[in-house]
């Protein structure tokens, strides 16, 4: 049978398995994730963490956008198509899109973790950390978020007083009883600490990042009629074009909703040296302006800040030390030349998911990258791929039946982490797959799950031995 191995089941990977299959894909989706749930953003156990996009553009493809917001219907969730539902509920709607596909057994769900990765004989081989091996035709890369990068000096410090991976556990628990808390990241992951710690008047709450920006407001949906220059131009073009475009209105987040559908199509249109020169200058500012949350926590923000019990700050941060039950922080203001201290309960890592994979100690990563069989961004975002996502080896060539969905292929498209990036691409990498696979012979063995070791086992022992 025709069998795709999807290596991670969170949003993206659950989508993808659903487009396959509502195209018409017969043979069989496997999906293999350590964990339960749907991943770093769905997993969550609070409901009021809330979706960043509105209810009514979280549906599973560009045709039936609005078909999460009538699940909530049926689940006797009653909002507008305009607000913002809990991520808990998203997970629970992905759960509900696959269930019928996992009772037919078109889509089975593995919890292992994947390690490596092998071609042979026109088939792959997935080793998994159980010491079993997949067979399949073709293999997606849908390890999404992958954790952030250790701060300096986390290393060392005990998990009591120091979170390093926030989406993963329960931040209340973690800081019980405690009242200095620290979050290193001003993003969305940052909110969602602040909003989990909320209503526990006691706890104090500093955020540091490079430029101490917090998200900005959602306010509306509304979209402006736009029409880009063409050629597109360079970042500081475009950048001055929607300045002037942004003069002539009321409020300006009606021309960022608008270059929503854009952004990966100008991205591409600029070389390498463009595309790093606005990752340096103007992401911070792109991410609060294009990333915003809902009016209701921009607000609880802003009365926290008000009566003191969350600052923020602009800073590099140093390092971090434990001395006893305490995390010493030392950082150096922006612009200044300076060094300041302060010591904290708990110390959370809100930096984001680690996207340079050159730098990643991951087994999985490891071997893709030691065997050649992936290469990573030149940019030092995801992997190196085609735009509809088949990824590239060493030598710039396309792996056949590789292929890569989500934030894995950052570099490449720049917008494509959120559902509604993810549901397009996802339709779009269907597309080439289903052609693909239909252009391809099945091995008789196809689809077993093998017992047997797997033979390079290089990588796995590098990491053994925490190389
Ligand atoms: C906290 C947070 C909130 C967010 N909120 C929103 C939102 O409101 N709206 C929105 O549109 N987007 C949101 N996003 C963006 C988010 O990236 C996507 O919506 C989506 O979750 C990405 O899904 P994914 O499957 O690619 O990645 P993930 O959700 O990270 O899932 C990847 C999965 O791969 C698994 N995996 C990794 N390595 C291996 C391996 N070696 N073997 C097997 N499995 C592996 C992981 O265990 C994980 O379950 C949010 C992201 C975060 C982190």
């Amino acid at each position: 049978m025709t069998t795709v191995t999807c290596i991670g089941a969170g949003a993206s990977g659950t989508l993808l398995a659903w487009h396959l299959h509502a195209a018409g894909f017969s043979g069989r989706t496997i999906l293999v994730d350590p964990h339960e749930g749907f991943g770093a953003a769905y997993s969550t156990s609070e409901c009021r963490h809330l979706l960043n996009v509105p209810a009514a553009n979280m549906g599973a493809s560009e045709e039936d956008k609005a078909s999460f917001w009538r699940f909530l219907g049926t689940q006797g969730i009653e909002m507008s198509p305009e607000d913002f539902a809990s991520r808990l509920d998203y997970g629970r709607y992905l759960e509900q899109l696959i269930a019928p596909l996992r009772a037919s057994g078109q889509v089975v769900r593995i919890r292992d973790r994947a390690w490596g990765l092998e071609r042979r004989a026109g088939f792959w081989r997935v080793a998994l950390e159980r010491r079993r091996a997949l067979e399949s035709q073709a293999v997606v890369l849908v390890v999404g978020n992958l954790p952030p990068s250790s701060l300096p000096g986390g290393e060392v410090v005990d998990a009591a007083c120091y979170v390093d991976e926030p989406w993963r556990c329960r931040l209340k628990e973690v800081v019980a009883g405690r009242s200095r808390v620290l979050f290193v990241g001003t993003g969305l992951t940052m909110v969602d600490g602040v909003i989990s710690l909320a209503d526990h008047p006691e706890i104090h709450m500093t955020a540091i990042s490079r430029h101490g920006l917090l998200p900005l407001p959602w306010k509306t949906q509304d979209m402006m009629p736009m029409r880009l220059p063409e050629p597109m131009p360079g970042p500081r073009a475009m950048l001055r074009h929607l300045r002037t475009l942004a003069a002539g209105m009321s409020s300006w987040e009606p021309l960022i909703n608008a270059m929503r559908p854009e952004i990966q199509t100008i991205w591409q249109s600029w070389t390498l040296l463009e595309q790093g020169r606005f990752l340096r200058h103007a992401l911070a500012y792109w991410n609060i302006h294009r990333h915003r949350i809902c009016d209701a926590h921009h607000a609880l923000l802003g009365r926290l800040r008000a009566t003191g019990r969350l600052t923020t700050a602009a800073g590099h941060l140093l390092g971090i030390e434990q001395q006893g039950g305490e995390v010493l922080v030392r950082w150096r203001p922006r612009g200044k030349t300076e060094e300041r201290s302060a010591r904290f309960d708990v110390v959370v890592n809100c930096t984001g998911p680690a996207s340079d994979y050159r730098r990643m100690r991951d087994p999985l990563v490891l071997n893709l990258l030691g065997s050649g069989n992936a290469c990573p961004h030149p940019l030092g975002m995801g992997l190196a791929a085609s735009p509809r996502g088949e990824l590239l080896d060493a030598r710039g060539q396309l792996v056949p039946g590789l292929f890569a969905l989500g934030p894995p292929l950052r570099g490449v498209l720049f917008e494509c982490i959120a559902v509604p990036d993810i549901r397009k691409q996802a339709a779009l990498l269907t597309r080439h797959m289903v052609d693909w696979l239909a252009n391809r012979p099945v091995p008789a063995s196809l689809g077993n799950e093998t017992t047997g070791d797997y033979p390079d086992r290089r990588y796995q022992m590098l990491y053994d031995v925490g190389l």
